[in-house]
């Protein structure tokens, strides 16, 4: 008979993708004793499709992530070799910083980040089963028959469960091109009887650069002032590259037409639903087809590698007819295609059937990343990072995190996810936030880095860093709080204001149209003695002030609605006045909150304000009887 050592862990994290990563790393962070098992290790923070991080609303999160000392931002700062801010020329608010990074740097970057993070252990294998004792997750096995014991599992299988990937009518098994499918786990899963579906997403064909003919194609250079992913990197690490332009053509649609029924996303053989914002160049020809042409961004996948990665064009049709297509775009004529664009079929399980921490019915096993419906790096790793953060408090006794839909983007997600589910899969949008003035991806750190930092979250070097920030950004506003200006000083700056006598400080005429920095410094000689970074923070900030006002008072009433606690014996059942629709969708939900039960599809203000009778009701009897 084999014996196996049997190795205990406050925390497992199955899976070193971007859920994975961000979420053993942080459990670390928080102290708890982890494991991170994933598949190879060679595999750990691989990009699967395009290789890029961070963009509109993703930005955000990457910036969020980074500032609860999360590894992407960083990762990615190590790895660019371009970097824009996206949307530069719309209101701060909605821009979104963006990279195209090296893959192989990328890979390196995010494991060298594992291996220095003191209290995790990278185990290189397959988990095949989770072990359950006394109605609660005690430990995972993997397929060697290792058995890691622990109170608390985070699960981030990506698109590994039950994967299949599809070229044209060719269909096999897989997590990703490459990569042996997840079966063994996505049975044990299936036993557990959790609501569970299929989606699918696609990936391009891969094109060896050697044979694009470069000459005849516009390039695209990263932005003069590059724009970091992380609140602790100043500039570009890697060497800096421009990317191609190209576009498709009535010669393409036609093909693609063509062969239509050959597609595995068009010729019937996927069942799962794809991502409607990333479509195919199937979707793209069919869905928009007054269109003649497509856009194509040729984005090299590394510094040492010839491999393009064309964005704009996945597609799951037979790998002849890819070549066909690809080889009609201007630029592409010799093209050699190093492998063929695939679809991929995977399972999903409802998010809403876990809780506000991402924890399923089956106490201390966790869910993050592609496998609650979202599609993207980012989305998966805010994930990670929340959920892993929560499996140690739960593991230490320690306080956890609870993020809201008025303070961060990875609040709104979590809000999304688990109240309201998801029926394609899900991506960030800065639309999906309600408070979007107020969550921008330049103050991500202000937002949310002392949270961090009152949990453990945050490691000794970031939270100096943000000290001296704080300290330097207060200064700023001080000084210039502390410098009143007259209309007469404004208009002779050329600032058009009506001439009432009214003096205003010179931190809110930072806000007015057509200051700008250099003429903050003529109101206010001493704000130039400040960092150049600071300044522009202070000019931020202050822009946004009149807007805020108005949505600080939404958040604040938010917030009082937020923090009424909905008692358990609260009985939908017997409160008149509820519709049977909404009395069953709060029965199967049991809202924790007032803001939990807002965020159900379909509830009405009435209903709400009923809720809240009640919990008073409920709150009063119990006061009485103290
Ligand atoms: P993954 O990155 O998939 O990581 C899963 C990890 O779990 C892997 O390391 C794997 O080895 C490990 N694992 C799985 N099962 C086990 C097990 N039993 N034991 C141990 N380890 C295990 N996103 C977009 O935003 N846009 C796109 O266009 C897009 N296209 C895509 C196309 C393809 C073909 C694929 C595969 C993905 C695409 N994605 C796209 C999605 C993107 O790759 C994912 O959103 C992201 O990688 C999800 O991160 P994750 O951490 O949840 O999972």
């Amino acid at each position: 008979m084999r014996m196996f050592h049997v190795k205990q862990f406050d925390v497992v994290v199955i899976g070193g993708g971007h859920a994975g990563a961000e979420a053993a790393a942080a459990a670390a962070r928080m102290g708890a004793r982890t494991a991170l098992v994933s598949m190879t290790r060679a595999g750990i923070g691989t990009m699967s499709c395009n290789p890029a991080i961070g963009g509109l609303g993703k930005g955000h999160l990457v910036r969020e992530i980074d500032a609860l000392d999360g590894l992407m931002g960083r990762a990615a700062d190590m790895a660019g070799i371009q970097f824009r801010l996206l949307n530069r020329s719309k209101g701060p608010a909605v821009q979104g910083p963006r990279t195209q990074a090296d893959r192989k740097l990328y890979r390196q970057a995010i494991l060298d980040l594992l291996v220095a993070q003191p209290g995790l252990d990278i185990v290189e294998g397959e988990v095949t089963d989770i072990i359950e004792r006394g109605g609660r997750v005690a430990g995972v096995t993997l397929a060697d028959g290792t058995e890691l014991a622990t109170g608390s599992v985070v699960l981030t299988a990506g698109t590994f469960l039950n994967g299949v990937i599809h070229v044209g009518d060719q269909r096999h098994s897989g997590g990703r091109v490459g990569d042996q499918a997840s079966q063994r786990l996505a049975a044990r899963l299936a036993a557990m009887e959790l609501p569970r579906g299929r989606l699918k997403t696609g990936t391009p064909p891969r094109l060896d650069g050697r044979t694009i003919e470069w000459s005849g194609l516009d390039l695209q250079a990263g932005d003069d002032e590059p724009v970091m992913l992380s609140f602790l990197n100043m500039g570009p690490i890697a060497r800096q590259v421009s990317c191609g332009v190209t576009h498709t053509n009535e010669r393409t649609h036609d093909i693609v037409r063509a062969n239509l029924a050959r597609s595995a996303m068009y010729g019937g053989h996927i069942e799962g639903v794809g991502p409607r914002y990333c479509p195919s160049i199937e979707d793209k020809v069919m869905r928009f087809s007054e269109k003649t042409s497509h856009q194509i961004f040729l984005e090299p996948e590394g510094l040492d590698d010839h491999t393009i990665y064309p964005n704009g064009i996945s597609t799951s049709l037979p790998a002849e007819v890819q070549v066909d297509y690809v080889r009609s775009i201007h630029g592409l004529q010799n093209v050699t295609v190093l492998q063929p664009g695939y679809a991929i079929e995977y399972d999903y399980f409802d998010p809403c059937e876990l809780t506000a921490t991402l924890e399923t019915k089956l106490p201390g096993l966790y869910f993050a990343g592609q496998i609650n419906g979202t599609t993207g790096y980012e989305e998966a790793a805010a994930q990670g990072l929340f959920s892993g953060t929560n499996a140690a408090a739960a593991a230490l006794g320690k306080p956890g995190m609870r993020l809201s839909r008025s303070d961060s983007y990875i609040g709104v997600m979590i809000d999304d996810l688990t109240q309201r589910g998801v029926t394609e899969p899900y991506r960030m949008f800065t639309s999906r936030a309600e408070y979007r003035l107020a969550l921008r991806a330049d103050n991500a750190d202000q937002r949310l880095t002392p949270a961090g930092i009152a949990i453990g979250l945050v490691g000794r070097e970031r939270e100096a860093i943000f000290a001296r920030k704080r300290a330097a950004l207060a200064e700023a506003r001080a000084v210039l709080d502390g410098k009143t200006v007259s209309a007469g000083d404004l208009s002779d700056l050329g600032i058009a204001v009506s001439m009432d006598g009214q003096r205003r400080t010179a931190l809110t005429a930072m806000a007015l149209n057509g200051m700008d920095e250099a003429k903050t410094i003529q109101l206010a000689p001493e704000f130039a003695s400040f960092a150049a970074d600071i300044r522009r923070q202070t000019a931020v900030d202050a822009l946004y002030v009149p807007y805020l006002d108005r949505q600080t008072a939404e958040v604040a009433a938010l917030r009082r609605d937020e923090a009424v606690k909905i008692p358990a014996e609260l009985n939908y059942a017997a409160m008149s006045g509820l519709s049977s629709e909404l009395r069953t969708k709060l029965q199967r939900r049991m809202p924790s909150t007032l803001a939990e039960a807002g965020a159900i599809e379909g509830i009405t203000p009435a209903a709400l304000t009923l809720i809240l009778a009640h919990c008073r009701k409920i709150g009063g009897k119990r006061a009485a009887f103290r």
